[in-house]
């Protein structure tokens, strides 16, 4: 299987994605080439057969006691405890192919563990970046798997840019799962097993916790293929939930504007996702919304989750914690919440295991 080049947003030139470039010499944000066609429905529609696998995907799905009408899809059960891995084994099993020696990732935490079990699988050299602040269960995973783990003061950004002037080396790998269009096409499994689960039907809406996006652009690469190839009648709406202490999409979304503050949920406090157009554009395309909740509801419903037998991580709590505060929600966005879940067909993803960060 040929390895599908990489495509600018802005300005459609093309790259071979084994010249290792993260962005166009525009500026511009790659997808991977709209030449390339996945196959729906025939083998697994992915740019890259995914050869370096722990044994990622296909988890779970089942109903929720407290919440009728939904049902929660259990990614915390991947191999390194989150959904990242349905990205990062594409990334590595890339980086094997073309020969990379050597990859640097920059994370709030999930995505980072899953680059460094996947890297160390796959025998690569891996660097992880992450925020000082980040839970030390992360850390220990991340450390433990061999990767080179670099403490970033600072913001979840920083960290970003740092990775960034790492990947500027020549022969140096940078497994963004924000910035390599691979990464969102592995995710994309989980959309396409939820159809897979569902008898071959897409539920009427789905909830994704939001910071950089990689969850959502993944649902909604899915579902579009589903629709396109005539597997799918219609999309479902996507329902995008955000820590109120950092909601930039929110924000845009209602058209007020961004505040600051801390929050539980780390692994999506995104100050500024370098895919907002884009995410903006799907939640739009699909009919969905763009939510927040608190950190109060954050913390009542991951401790509700565990009170039906589901321990996770407060990051992978805010769907439920949305979907909980449904019926006290202000607004539109609140009355299309409760809209879309009055129809009995929504799926949640808790997309990161307890034990990553146990306190809060
Ligand atoms: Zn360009």
């Amino acid at each position: 299987m040929n390895l599908p080049a990489l495509e600018c947003r802005s300005c459609r030139r093309e790259f071979d994605v084994a010249e290792l470039l993260w962005r166009c010499p525009c500026g511009g944000l790659f997808d991977v080439s709209s030449q390339w066609r996945p196959q729906p429905g025939s083998e697994l529609p992915v740019p890259v057969e995914p050869a370096v696998t722990l044994g990622e995907g296909q988890t779970p799905i089942i109903e929720s006691r407290s919440l009728p009408g939904v049902r929660f899809k259990l990614e915390f059960l991947s191999p390194t405890l989150s959904f990242k891995d349905r990205g990062a084994v594409l990334l590595a099993t890339l980086a094997a192919r073309i020969g990379v020696r050597s990859a640097v990732v920059d994370s709030s935490g999930n995505a980072g563990t899953a680059a460094a079990a996947y890297f160390a699988r796959a025998g690569i050299d891996c660097e992880v970046l992450v925020p000082a602040s980040t839970s030390p269960e992360k850390l220990a995973q991340i450390r433990a798997h061999g990767a080179t783990l670099t403490l970033v003061s600072g913001s979840r950004a920083d960290a970003a840019a740092a990775a960034a002037r790492i990947a500027e080396r020549p022969g140096v790998f940078y497994a963004s799962h924000v910035y390599h269009p691979y990464f969102a096409h592995g995710v994309k499994t989980y959309g396409y097993e939820i159809w897979e689960q569902n008898g071959g039907r897409l539920p009427s809406a789905v909830l994704v916790p939001v910071g950089n996006g990689t969850l959502l652009l993944g649902c909604y690469l899915a579902f579009s293929e589903l629709v396109n190839a005539g597997l799918a009648e219609r999309m479902p709406a996507i329902l995008a939930v955000q820590a109120a202490g950092c909601a930039p999409l929110a924000a845009a979304w209602n058209d007020t504007a961004a505040t600051r503050s801390p929050t539980v949920a780390e692994g999506i406090a995104i100050e500024a996702p370098p895919r907002a157009g884009q995410l903006l554009a799907a939640v739009q395309a699909c009919g969905g919304a763009i939510v927040t909740v608190d950190d109060a509801a954050i913390v009542a419903g991951r401790a509700a989750l565990a009170r039906e037998g589901l321990f996770v991580e407060p990051t992978a709590a805010v769907c439920y914690a949305a979907a909980a505060t449904a019926a006290s929600r202000p607004g539109r966005s609140g009355q299309r919440l409760r809209d879309l879940l009055a129809h009995d067909d929504v799926v949640i993803p808790l997309c990161g295991a307890g034990l990553k960060h146990p306190g809060d």
